[in-house]
């Protein structure tokens, strides 16, 4: 059985080498903000703009590798039922809730769940850099560079599958932002093969 990540919550949990990382969203157009740093050195974390330059697109899935800041490999897609998975945005936050909801009470979101999580590994918030934003779907306008959020393309049960090229610490939420969910909060489900 895959473990459950309730809604709007999240976890942190080590991957080993070798080992495959499934992400499954259990009943469609939910999103799951996805960090992996190395075990051995919690410095070492994936980067967005390193692996953009070295993919050649924003647009990541089936054989796209996720690179580090110091450019290694820590992970891998290796199945991808969905197709579409955003690396550009920032967690969502307790900031992300105020500055563009409105929100006087903000949840502290996939950013606060995810410092709260790590903090056994000895990652700070200063730390945490843009996520790996698996099923959320952000079209870009090639000519303007216009963003928008979309609601995510995957259907009940779709899964993406990550292999780690290195002893990994993962943190991997159930996304707390109404917009990258298409107005509701879901559960995510995991499992480590
Ligand atoms: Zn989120």
């Amino acid at each position: 059985m895959p473990h459950e990540i309730p809604p709007r919550t999240g976890v942190a949990f080590t991957l080993g080498k070798g080992q495959r990382l499934v992400v499954i969203d259990p009943r469609g157009e939910q999103v799951a903000d996805l960090l992996a740093y190395n075990r051995t050195d919690v410095g070492e974390v994936i980067s967005a703009s390193r692996t953009f330059d070295y993919a050649n697109k924003i647009y990541l899935s089936t054989g796209d590798k996720i690179y580090s800041n110091r450019s290694n490999i820590l992970l891998e897609i290796v199945e991808d039922e969905v197709g579409r998975h955003d690396f550009l945005l920032t967690p969502c936050s307790k900031d992300t809730f105020r500055i563009i909801y409105g929100d006087t009470d903000p949840h502290r979101g996939c950013f606060g769940n995810l410092a709260a999580a790590l903090v056994p590994y000895g990652i700070t918030q200063d730390m945490i850099p843009t996520a790996f934003n698996v099923f959320m779907n952000v079209p870009v306008d090639g000519e303007t560079g216009a963003i928008r959020v979309e609601p995510p393309r995957s259907k009940a049960g779709d899964k993406t599958v990550f292999v780690a090229h290195a002893d990994l610490v993962i943190g991997l939420t159930a996304c707390s932002a109404l917009q990258s969910n298409n107005g509701s909060f879901k559960p995510i489900h995991y499992s480590i093969e």
